[in-house]
């Protein structure tokens, strides 16, 4: 799950990482109202009007704007408010701007980026830190990856203070401003931890001319199975930033997620679907979408799972692929035909079915009288369906 730039910063005052001052805000009389209640303390006499999105690279986008006085913070307001921001992660059509933030301008002196992820191999939380931060980190990664240093960090003795403090001197950070580096560290890990977060990660890093060090950006993702136990988090979820189709499947207890090809894939067990994903690569098409009914599926759900795949215009045909185990071939057959009735399917539809009562199964869809293509295995299947959306 994601969270927006200003949410991810709230968590991280909590834990003690500095962030400038700022408020969220709806609509551009709100912005003008916060930019007059951080003024009076401005120091720098500069806001900051910058979008709400879940997605990065909005600075590029014309989504962070710099303003010199009250009037500038309307302009910038008008002007980002209800825009369709287009970055790097938000895709073509971009994202609408829903939310604003309006914070304090930084006097800044150096522009750091340090990052979290989990790290499955090592087991660890690996920490990521250069001295190269800002908008355009993805080519400092690509094009001289010496430069970001990393350290994974032991989960049972946590982030030390050396640790910190050798890496923070790598990317850069005056000594003086060790102690303050090293509380920003130790507060994202902590953060980080103690959310069960994916990824946490602050670019920029600033140095303030004072030497201060405060976290200009916040992006934080969460780890979807974990999110039970934290409820204020969840509070933090914003379903207009999320795709309206994962957030359907989510109500049918479906694993659904949107993709960018043109052939349907209704699976139970979400290895049977990667698998069926690849196959359908391996014989030149792309998978529409990846879905998993999971062990329970009853008729409702798979009747559910064909609306949701053929409300995308670019489902061309769809996939079946099941495997009988708990879930038993009869009754995907009874759900596949009652949900193909009521959708009136007009697109092919190519079935693979094997394992407990199959025979019944494919009897049941033999006799229906719907122009289902039975297939025998994962490659005729994948083979037929690709014939079918693209005569190749
Ligand atoms: P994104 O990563 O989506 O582009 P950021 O929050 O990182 O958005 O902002 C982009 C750039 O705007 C930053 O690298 C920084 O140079 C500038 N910026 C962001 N917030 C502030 C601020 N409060 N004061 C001064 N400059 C800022
Ligand atoms: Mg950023």
């Amino acid at each position: 799950m994601k969270i927006h730039e200003y949410q991810g910063k709230e968590i991280l005052r909590k834990y003690g990482v500095a962030t400038p001052r700022g408020f969220p805000c709806f609509s551009v009389d709100e912005a003008v109202k916060a930019a007059e209640t951080l003024g009076a303390q401005l120091a720098t006499k500069r806001w900051v009007v910058k979008a709400q999105i879940h997605a990065g690279g909005r600075g590029k986008g014309g989504g962070v704007k710099l303003a010199r006085s009250l009037d500038e913070v309307k302009t910038c307001a008008e002007q980002i408010l209800g825009m369709q921001l287009k970055t790097h992660q938000t895709g073509p059509a971009g994202q609408q701007v829903r939310r604003l933030l309006i914070e304090e301008g930084a006097d800044i002196k150096a522009e750091l980026y340090v990052g979290m992820v989990v790290d499955r191999v090592t087991q660890k939380v690996c920490l990521m830190a250069s001295s190269e931060g800002g908008m355009d980190i993805e080519e400092v990664a690509a094009n001289t990856p010496e430069k970001i240093h990393k350290v994974f960090i032991d989960p049972v003795a946590g982030l030390s203070d050396a640790e910190a403090d050798a890496v923070a001197t790598k990317i850069g950070i005056p000594v003086a401003s060790l102690p303050q580096a090293r509380t920003a560290l130790q507060g994202l890990y902590k953060a980080f931890w103690e959310t069960d977060a994916s990824l946490a990660e602050i670019n920029p890093l600033i140095v303030t001319g004072d030497g201060r060090v405060v976290a200009l950006d916040a992006k934080m993702n969460f780890d979807a199975n974990a999110l039970y136990r934290h409820e204020d988090i969840v509070a933090m979820r914003d379903l207009d930033e999320e795709d309206p189709a994962e957030i359907e499947a989510s109500k049918f207890d479906l694993s659904y997620i949107s993709l960018d090809g043109n052939i349907g894939c209704l699976v139970n067990g979400a290895g049977l679907a990667m698998a069926t994903m690849d196959t359908i690569k391996l014989f030149g098409a792309a998978p529409a979408n990846f879905l998993d009914v999971g062990g329970g599926a009853t008729t409702e759900k798979v009747t559910e799972a064909f609306k949701l795949m053929l409300a995308n215009p670019n489902v061309k045909g769809i996939l079946v692929n099941i495997f009988g185990g708990i879930m038993r071939c009869d009754t995907i057959a009874n759900g596949i035909v009652a949900a193909a009735r009521e959708v009136h399917l007009s697109v092919p539809l190519v079935v693979r079915m094997r394992g407990t009562n199959e025979d019944i199964g494919k009897e049941i869809l033999r006799d229906s009288g719907l122009p289902i293509i039975a297939a025998s295995d994962m490659a005729d299947a994948a083979r037929k369906i690709v014939h079918a959306v693209s005569g190749k």
